[in-house]
């Protein structure tokens, strides 16, 4: 089926699921995150990066995803991440992008309003749905002050003047983070739930332990993000494979990265829920 909206996946307060988002690269991820969703009959966000785009370029990118989208019954959005340009942001709504994230978090406050909203109006015109990020999640290497965490008093500020549809919060997460350690400050997310009027999503979850993710889940995240994680495996999988055996087709290489995707796209749908909900 053709790609949905963030909206369009099934999520609601009431239903104590998230939904997961996985970065994609090139094809090998693409699969990998389609099979899952295939297999595990789960909704899911294909996450499209600055990263990767660089890499393989928003159209390309964004064309694979769609193609193997229309493969599937099950509702994926092809979602842009951490956009901090509006061009970038116009050219993959153009393309057909069904949510976009604006990632205004290292602006001053007034200004990450300012240009969410319009983000927001404009993802909203090409009937897609908009993320927006209060608080810091930071890079791995640097660790979570106590200033980088969302205060649900501008969280509910920015939410309200944005109109966006998700709001990415810091809770102690870290991106890049290759193996789970960090765990989440759960009474701020209980906190952040009573004032926040739309979904909330957790960046950086790679490096989250499973128990948090759980109890997140119970107090009100609806979109988890992976993105490290999913390399990881997907390089140990490659790496692997080639070592057993250098003479091998490369094609086969490439098919063990992609089952080993799969497999740690499934491993988290069913951790957060989502298996079976498509
Ligand atoms: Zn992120």
């Amino acid at each position: 089926m053709n790609p949905v909206t963030m909206n369009q996946l099934g999520l609601s307060p009431d239903r104590p699921f998230a939904v997961g988002h996985f970065n994609v690269h090139n094809h090998e991820f693409i699969r990998g995150v389609v099979e899952a969703a295939k297999a595990e009959r789960s909704p899911a966000v294909i996450a499209i990066g600055m990263q990767s785009i660089k890499y393989m370029g928003l159209a390309p990118l964004f064309a694979a995803a769609k193609a193997m989208c229309a493969e599937t019954g099950v509702p994926l959005a092809i979602h842009l991440d951490h956009a901090r340009d509006e061009e970038i942001v116009r050219q993959a709504l153009a393309l057909g992008f069904t949510s976009v994230m604006f990632d205004g978090s290292a602006l001053a406050f007034e200004e990450n309003v300012r240009r969410t909203r319009e983000v927001v109006r404009l993802a909203h015109d090409f009937g897609a749905t908009a993320e927006g990020e209060v608080g810091i999640v930071p890079q791995n290497g640097t660790s979570v002050g106590q200033g980088d965490l969302t205060d649900p008093d501008l969280a509910a500020v920015f939410a309200g003047r944005t109109g966006v549809d998700f709001l990415a919060v810091s809770l102690g997460s870290v991106h890049g983070m290759t193996a789970p350690g960090a765990s989440l400050n759960q009474p701020l997310l209980a906190r952040l739930k009573g004032v926040l009027p739309c979904p909330m999503v957790l960046h950086g979850a790679s490096g989250v332990l499973d128990s948090e993710i759980r109890q997140a889940i119970e107090n009100g995240i609806r979109k988890v993000n992976v993105n490290t994680g999913l390399k990881v495996a997907c390089k140990k999988a490659l790496g692997g494979s080639i070592a057993l055996d250098p003479e091998a087709d490369f094609l086969a290489d490439l098919k063990c990265g992609v089952e080993m995707v799969t497999a740690a796209v499934a491993g988290k749908m069913r951790l957060f829920g989502s298996s079976g909900k498509a």
